[in-house]
C-alpha cells in the first residue's frame, strides 16, 4: 500500500498494533450521578499498579514506572509485542469487529452508506471455506497473466497490472506531493519489489542475516511446491528469484539514506525516465495501471532504476516470470486469500526469522484489520459515531494550542537561533494545521465492487480502487483534506508537505485521553504525542520544509551548524544504547524520532506549567505529586514486552527506539524531571551531557 509509505519516511508517530481487549476506564453511571453532591475524585488515568516501587525511579525510570506491568502481563500468543498501546489497539479492534458482525448480518446502521459493501469485504474475508477452495485458482488466473512476459514491453505491461492491485514488483509507483511545490501532485517512483523486510538483509555479512537468507529460500522454494510447482523447477526457481532481490537491493538506499528528503527527490520527466531506465517501458507500464497523463516524475533512487534497465537485459524472461509470479503469491498469501497451507508456511518463516510470534492472529483480527485498511472510512463512521467522545474533540484542540504556545515561547527565547531563522520557525508554528478525530468529507466508495464469493477477488478490486483513486490525483492541486490513517487508528502523524498534524479518534481515549483525570495526566499522554508529532515539523526531516510545506533552506548557515551539533548529541546518545543480546540502536535511523521524543516531552511539560499558573497544584493521586504523574502517564504509553526476534527486526525496520528508551533516553535529559523526584545529578536518570535541540 504505497501510500503509506510517506507516513513511514517523513515521521508520523508510527507504531505497531495489537492483541486482547482491555476494558476503558471512566464508566459512567454510578459516578456520575455522585458529583451532586461531592466532587468527583479525579481518574487516576495512570495505572498505579504498573508501577515497581523497589525500583528507584532516578536509577531507570521506566523500570519504576512499567514494572509492574511488566511482571504481570504476558506477552499473548499470535502477538510480537505487548504493550499498554496495543491493549487499546486490540480494544479498538473489538469494537470494529462488532460493527463489522453486525454488517455482515445484513444489520448495519442506515447512517453508514457502504454498510453493506464493508459487511460484504469483511464476510469474504472470513469465509475461510471458500477461500480453501478458490483460492488457489483466483491466483492462477492472475499468473496466467504474466505468462506474456517476453519481451520488455509485456514485462513492464505486467508490472502495471500488478501494482494496480498492490502487488509489490521492481519498484514503487504512487502520487506525491511536489516536495518543491507543494501544491501540485506529481508521480513518484520509490525503490521496492523485496519480499524480506529491508534491503540489509540481502547483503549484510552477519551469520543472522546468512540464516535468514538461507531459510528464505527453503521458504521460497516450499511456497513454489505447494503451488505446484515441480520440486527441482521450485529449486532453480528460488535461487533465481533471489539473485534477482539481492541485485535490486545492492541499488537501493538504506533505510537511513532514504531519510533524506533532498536525496530521495529527484524530478524527471518522461523522457529523462525512459532513458536511465531503458529498455523498461513506461509508457506500456503507465497505460496498463491506469494513470493520468504523467509530466513529472520524483525517483527516490535512481541508480535502482538504472539497475532495473541492465537487469532486463541480461535476466532471462522465464526468471522474470518467476519472479512476478513469486511475488503475486506471497502478497496473496500475506493476506491469508490462499489455502491454510501458504498461509501456515509464510506465518512459519515469518515468525522464526522476524517476529517470534507463537500462533497466528485469528482470522477475524486480520480480517477487521483489511476491512479498516481497505474501507477504512466507510467502518469509521459507525466507530466514530459510537465511540469517539463528545468533549474529545475540544479538550485536543486546547491541549495543541498550549502546546503550539510552549513551542512559540520556546522558539522566542531560544539562545542558538538568530532573528531571522526564529522568524520563519515562528511563522511555520503559526501555519500549522490540525486535524482532529476523523476527515471533514468521508471518502466515496460508490464505484467499489466486493463479492461475497471470492476473497482475493474483492481483494484486487479493493486495492484496484485505491490505486485508481492514488494516481487520479497526478497532474491536480493537491486535497488539503485527506487523511492518511483511518478514524479508529491508535496513532498520529505530522506531514511536513501540508505542515499539519493528525490526530485520529483512536488516539483520543484512555491511556491517551482521560476525560475526568488531572491535567497532569492528560499532557503527560496525549500532550505528549502531540508536542512530539509537533517537533516533527523541526526536526532533522521537518526543517527542510517551510510553512507551505515546500522543501527549501530557510535556515541561515550559522543556525543550520548548531542545530546538527544538537541532534548529533542526540544521536550518539542512542547508538549506545542496546537494543537487544548484542544488537545496537541505529542513533542516525531513530535520529527524527528521538528529537521529537525529547522535544514532545519537554514542549508538553512547559506546556502544562503554563496552564496552572495562578492556580494551586492538582491534587497528588497515591502519593504522587502532580509532576510525577505527567511523568507517569507519559512513560506508561510505552510500558511493552517484545519478543527477541521482534526486536530484533525493528532495530533494522523501525525509526522510533525501543519502548524503554523512549522513557529513559528523553528523561534523563529533562531537568524537569530531575526536580520532579528529586534525582541527583550523579544519578543514571540524570546524564551529565545533557541534548537538547528545542
Ligand atoms: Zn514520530
Amino acid at each position: 500500500m504505497p501510500r503509506f509509505f510517506l507516513m513511514f519516511v517523513f515521521s508520523a508517530f508510527f507504531l505497531f498494533s495489537c492483541a486482547i481487549s482491555q476494558p476503558n476506564a471512566a464508566t459512567p453511571g454510578a459516578a456520575a450521578s455522585q458529583t451532586e453532591f461531592a466532587p468527583k475524585p479525579a481518574e487516576p488515568g495512570f495505572d498505579v499498579t504498573a508501577i515497581d516501587r523497589k525500583v528507584n525511579p532516578c536509577d531507570d525510570f521506566y523500570a519504576f514506572a512499567c514494572g509492574g506491568w511488566i511482571a504481570s502481563n504476558e506477552i499473548p500468543a499470535d502477538k510480537s509485542r505487548w504493550g499498554r498501546f496495543d491493549q487499546l489497539a486490540e480494544s479498538d479492534l473489538n469494537k470494529l469487529h462488532d460493527i463489522l458482525t453486525a454488517a455482515a448480518a445484513g444489520k448495519s446502521e442506515p447512517q453508514d452508506r457502504f454498510g453493506d459493501k464493508v459487511g460484504d469485504f469483511f464476510a469474504a474475508c472470513m469465509d475461510q471455506e471458500g477461500t480453501e477452495k478458490t483460492g488457489l485458482a483466483d491466483l492462477k488466473a492472475e499468473w496466467t497473466k504474466i505468462e506474456a512476459v517476453k519481451d520488455p514491453v509485456s514485462l513492464s505491461r505486467a508490472v502495471g497490472r500488478l501494482h494496480g492491485t498492490g502487488i509489490g514488483t521492481l519498484f514503487n509507483f504512487f502520487s506525491v506531493q511536489d516536495f518543491k511545490d507543494s501544491t501540485q501532485v506529481i508521480a513518484g517512483v520509490f525503490q521496492g519489489g523485496l519480499s524480506l523486510p529491508d534491503r540489509d538483509y540481502y547483503l549484510k555479512d552477519d551469520p543472522k542475516s546468512a540464516e535468514i537468507r538461507k531459510n528464505f529460500k527453503t521458504h521460497l522454494e516450499r511456497m513454489l511446491t505447494l503451488s505446484g510447482v515441480p520440486k527441482e523447477r521450485a529449486k532453480h526457481e528460488a535461487e533465481a528469484d533471489f539473485e534477482i532481490e539481492k541485485t535490486m537491493a545492492a541499488s537501493q538506499w538504506t533505510r537511513t539514506e532514504m531519510r533524506s528528503p533532498e536525496r530521495i527527490y529527484n524530478p524527471y520527466d518522461p523522457a529523462g525516465l525512459q532513458k536511465i531506465s531503458a529498455p523498461f517501458d513506461w509508457q506500456a507500464y503507465l497505460a496498463e495501471i491506469g494513470a493520468p497523463k504523467v509530466v513529472k516524475f520524483s525517483i527516490s533512487t535512481p541508480k535502482a532504476m538504472t539497475q532495473l534497465g541492465e537487469l532486463i537485459k541480461k535476466t532471462p524472461y522465464e526468471t522474470w516470470r518467476a519472479y512476478l509470479r513469486w511475488r503475486a503469491l506471497d502478497a496473496m498469501a500475506r493476506a491469508r486469500a490462499l489455502p491454510k497451507a501458504f498461509v501456515d508456511e509464510r506465518f512459519s518463516f515469518q515468525s522464526k526469522n522476524f517476529t517470534g510470534q507463537k500462533v497466528i492472529e485469528p482470522r477475524w483480527k486480520h480480517c477487521t484489520r483489511m476491512t479498516d485498511r481497505l474501507l477504512g472510512e466507510a467502518l469509521g463512521q459507525a466507530f466514530v459515531r459510537r465511540w469517539f467522545a463528545g468533549d474529545a474533540k475540544d479538550k485536543a484542540l486546547q491541549l495543541i494550542r498550549n502546546i503550539q504556545r510552549a513551542q512559540e515561547r520556546n522558539l522566542t527565547t531560544l539562545a542558538w537561533m538568530d532573528e531571522p531563522t526564529r522568524q520563519k520557525a515562528l511563522q511555520k508554528l503559526a501555519k500549522i494545521n490540525n486535524k482532529i478525530g476523523y476527515p471533514s468529507k468521508w471518502r466515496d466508495y460508490a464505484s467499489l465492487e466486493v463479492t461475497r464469493t471470492s476473497f482475493l477477488k474483492s481483494l484486487l478490486a479493493a486495492i484496484a480502487f485505491e490505486t485508481r483513486r492514488d494516481l487520479a490525483k497526478i497532474g491536480k492541486p493537491v486535497d488539503r483534506g485527506e487523511w492518511e490513517m483511518t478514524p479508529p487508528t491508535v496513532n498520529a502523524y505530522y506531514n511536513p508537505l501540508l505542515n499539519e498534524m493528525v490526530f485520529p479518534a483512536g488516539i483520543l481515549q484512555p491511556t491517551f485521553y482521560t476525560s475526568g483525570a488531572n491535567d497532569a495526566v492528560n499532557y503527560g499522554a496525549i500532550g505528549f504525542v502531540m508536542g512530539h508529532e509537533l517537533t516533527h515539523g523541526f526536526d532533522d526531516q521537518g526543517r527542510k520544509f517551510d510553512d507551505a510545506g515546500n522543501m527549501r533552506d530557510w535556515w541561515s548557515p550559522s543556525v543550520g551548524k548548531e542545530f546538527e551539533k544538537r541532534t548529533t548529541c542526540v544521536e550518539d546518545q542512542f547508538s549506545g544504547y542496546v537494543a537487544v543480546d548484542d544488537v545496537k540502536l541505529n542513533g542516525k535511523l531513530t535520529l527524527g524520532e528521538n528529537i521529537a521524543d525529547l522535544g514532545g516531552l519537554k514542549l508538553s511539560f512547559s506546556a502544562y506549567q503554563d496552564s496552572r499558573k495562578g492556580q494551586p497544584p492538582e491534587a497528588p493521586v497515591e502519593g504522587f505529586s502532580a509532576d510525577q504523574q505527567f511523568f507517569l502517564a507519559a512513560a506508561q504509553v510505552w510500558c511493552a514486552k517484545m519478543r527477541p526476534e521482534e526486536a530484533r527486526r525493528r532495530v533494522v525496520l523501525d525509526p522510533h527506539s525501543p519502548p524503554k528508551w523512549r522513557v529513559d533516553g528523553p528523561l534523563s535529559n529533562l531537568p524537569g524531571f530531575a526536580k520532579a523526584f528529586n534525582c541527583k545529578a550523579d544519578d543514571q536518570m540524570v546524564r551529565a551531557k545533557r541534548c537538547e535541540v528545542w
